[in-house]
């Protein structure tokens, strides 16, 4: 309960315009006790307890001359204060709450009391998220899931609160039927977001369920492709790209309809290029990325298209993991050099993995718009039909007169049908296999909607891609992530053409292996902390199995000891003048040093430079050179004595030599 008194502000403010009538509605129907709760007020939320605008706008400015006069020092508000409600241009969220009239416009902000927690759903990277339950005001209570903001002893972490005030900022504005709802924010301890509840999970969770659980239709796994591909058209036309499209991040609201969530790495694409490119290194889900995104942090909604194709992949092969085994920096290898793409999975037929194919365009420019995925989809819809006689051979799939019929691959016109055989899932037993063409009678196929798949370019509100963000040119410096200060980007000058997210990738070593719900170095490296770099142990290149990309690259010696730090032949002496000799640096030195190294090698971590210093004795120069050439061995292809070699001739230029070593794998 707030008390009485707390709010005598805004009776003061009101009566100062000539608005203290609305003091009540104000207090009790949009729950505003402090001037910062102004900021999630919209003006629908005003109209709807009778003010008309030009009082609204009396009210606005009394707020300004109020505000002006507060300083908050309160952290939350200061990163809220970019939400005012001059910035936004969408929708109210009350518009389809499905709440009754009087108690549907909730405004963004949520009473504390008014929220209660209960079971745990899942936990996400700047939080947990349980159950809860909602008392609106009128008594009401709504289902809806809360995440509540991880606090670390010194409280909230500042890229995980970013990330979630990012995320609010987003989903405050956003209204689709297949994107998940906020409802609104608690400002407590912790920071909590009310967001729709969606009782069924995670589709990741769903696709991985073990038996009893039935697999999912082949006709709903497009039913969600096409949902999702409508969600993507509507946040592409926003201007956000989502960079995180994985069935973990699809929430399943009902059995048949999907909503995209976690909107924790959503950006706007900014300028003309119609692209966001990172500015820094964050750890990224790399086996969902485009190559664009890899190489030099760009993304853009044609990266987005790329994921949706690796999220179809996922949808078809059961939730498995897209290149497991495969070490992160051996992804985009893969994918230019050796033009490797995930193997189609059994249950997708091939128009459907044409599509994925589409998706994986080298180049951005040439991958299908959001827009057209929508009608590429209903072409590639497998037919459905019915069984018209019991098939019980062995080694066929067995079905009964009348049983309903997908077909997965098989041509319905071919000509002699008792000749062919098709491949199908029994939509009664899910049961999918082979069977006599002859058993199964088509049903009438509906008339492909209306769609865009002619259209040559995007939808109204979807970015033009051409060469601008086709990413077709090279990369120039300024295209490059901006980091802090010059003496960066003096370092990024030497490093054009890598990517930071490829950085983060390398820093990161390589993946576990396993499922899970999500990918393990984007989940765990913000909330784990680092640890010493340690040799990371070499993953078992996937074979040659069906079920794995083809040519695995050549197999390479073991990881080299991190004894090279201490310098192996060749490197260059350690300067006496900067090697201490009891190898324990004054703080303030070791820290200048550090920062030396930091700053000279492209995405490496505090700690790295600090072990690094370590093994060199404090030797600026050589552990500069040592992270080089791990960064350069990670690349995978060569041996550490080679890439230092390499980085040598290269006059110690990291990006040149990782040109030349992707070049030449
Ligand atoms: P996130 O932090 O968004 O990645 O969420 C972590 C996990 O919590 C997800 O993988 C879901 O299993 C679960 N979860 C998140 N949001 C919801 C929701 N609105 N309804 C049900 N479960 C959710």
């Amino acid at each position: 309960m707030v008390p009485e008194g707390s709010s005598m502000w805004l009776l003061r403010l009101l009566r100062d315009i000539q608005l203290a009538q609305f003091y009540w509605p104000i207090l009790e129907q949009l729950n505003v006790t402090r001037p910062e709760h102004f900021d999630f007020v919209r003006p629908e939320d005003l109209d709807s307890i009778g003010m008309g605008r030009p009082a609204q706008r009396r009210l606005a400015e009394a707020l300004k001359r109020h505000r002006s006069g507060i300083k908050s020092r309160n952290w939350v508000y200061k990163i809220l204060g970019g939400f005012a409600p001059e910035q936004e241009t969408t929708p109210p969220l009350d518009s389809s709450l499905g709440l009754p009239e009087s108690e549907g416009g909730l405004k963004c902000l949520i009473p504390e009391a008014s929220v209660c927690r209960g079971e745990l759903l899942g936990s996400g990277c700047f939080g947990v998220v349980h159950r809860g339950l909602w008392t609106l005001p009128g008594g009401q209570s709504v289902p809806v899931a809360v995440k509540s903001l991880r606090v670390g002893p010194e409280g909230p972490v500042g890229a995980e609160l970013g990330d979630f005030l990012r995320e609010v900022s987003v989903m405050m504005n956003l209204d689709h039927q297949h994107v998940l709802r906020l409802h609104g924010l608690v400002l407590g301890q912790p920071l909590q977001m009310v967001m729709e509840l969606a009782p069924l999970g995670s589709l990741h969770a769903r696709l991985t369920a073990p038996a009893p659980t039935p697999p999912l239709p082949v006709s709903l796994l497009c039913l969600f492709l096409r949902q999702l591909a409508g969600a993507m058209t509507y946040l592409g036309a926003c201007g956000l790209v989502h960079r995180d499209l994985a069935t973990r991040n699809l929430l399943l609201a009902g059995p048949q309809t999907i909503k995209v969530a976690d909107f924790g790495l959503v950006r706007p694409i900014g300028g003309t290029r119609g692209r966001y490119v990172m500015g820094g290194p964050r750890p990224i889900p790399y086996a969902w990325c485009a190559p664009e995104s890899l190489r030099q942090g760009a993304f853009s909604s044609a990266s987005d298209v790329w994921m949706f194709g690796v999220t179809l992949w996922e949808m078809f092969s059961g939730g498995e993991e897209p290149w497991a085994g495969i070490p992160p920096y051996l992804i985009l290898h893969r994918l230019e050099k050796d033009r490797a793409r995930l193997p189609r999975p059994p249950l997708c037929s091939r128009a459907l993995y044409a599509i994925a194919l589409r998706c994986w365009a080298p180049h951005p420019a040439d991958r299908p718009y959001f827009s057209q995925l929508e009608g590429l989809l209903q072409e590639a819809w497998p037919p459905e039909g019915h069984c018209v006689r019991d098939i019980m051979e062995p080694g066929a799939l067995r079905m009964e007169s009348g049983d309903p019929i997908t077909i997965i691959e098989g041509s319905p016109s071919s000509h002699s049908p008792d000749a062919t055989t098709w491949k199908g899932q029994n939509s009664k037993t899910l049961k999918v296999g082979s069977f006599p063409a002859s058993a199964v009678t088509l049903a009438d196929r509906p008339a492909p909607r209306p769609v865009h798949r002619g259209a040559p370019g995007p939808l109204p509100g979807e970015r033009r891609r051409g060469i601008a963000n086709g990413d077709r040119a090279k990369p120039k410096l300024q295209d490059l992530p901006s980091v802090r200060g010059q003496q960066r980007d003096l370092s990024l000058a030497r490093t054009k053409g890598t990517s930071k997210s490829l950085e983060s990738v390398l820093s990161l070593g390589p993946r576990p292996t396993g499922g899970g719900s999500s990918p393990p170095e984007l989940r765990t490296a913000k909330v784990v902390p680092e640890g010493p770099p340690a040799p990371p142990p070499r993953p078992p290149f996937a074979s040659n199995s069906a079920s794995q990309p083809s040519q695995p690259p050549k197999e390479r010696g073991p990881w080299p000891k991190r004894e090279p730090h201490g310098h192996p032949a060749g490197a260059p002496a350690v300067s006496k003048a900067t090697a201490p000799s009891g190898g324990l640096l004054p703080d303030p030195e070791l820290q200048r040093r550090i920062m030396e190294v930091e700053l000279s090698v492209h995405g490496v971590t505090h700690r790295e430079c600090q072990a690094a210093l370590r093994a060199t004795g404090g030797d600026v120069v050589s552990a500069i050179q040592n992270l080089k050439v791990d960064q350069l061995f990670h690349l995978g292809s060569r041996s550490w004595a080679d890439c230092r070699r390499i980085l040598e001739h290269y006059k110690w230029d990291l990006s040149a030599a990782s040109r030349y070593v992707l070049a030449r794998p």
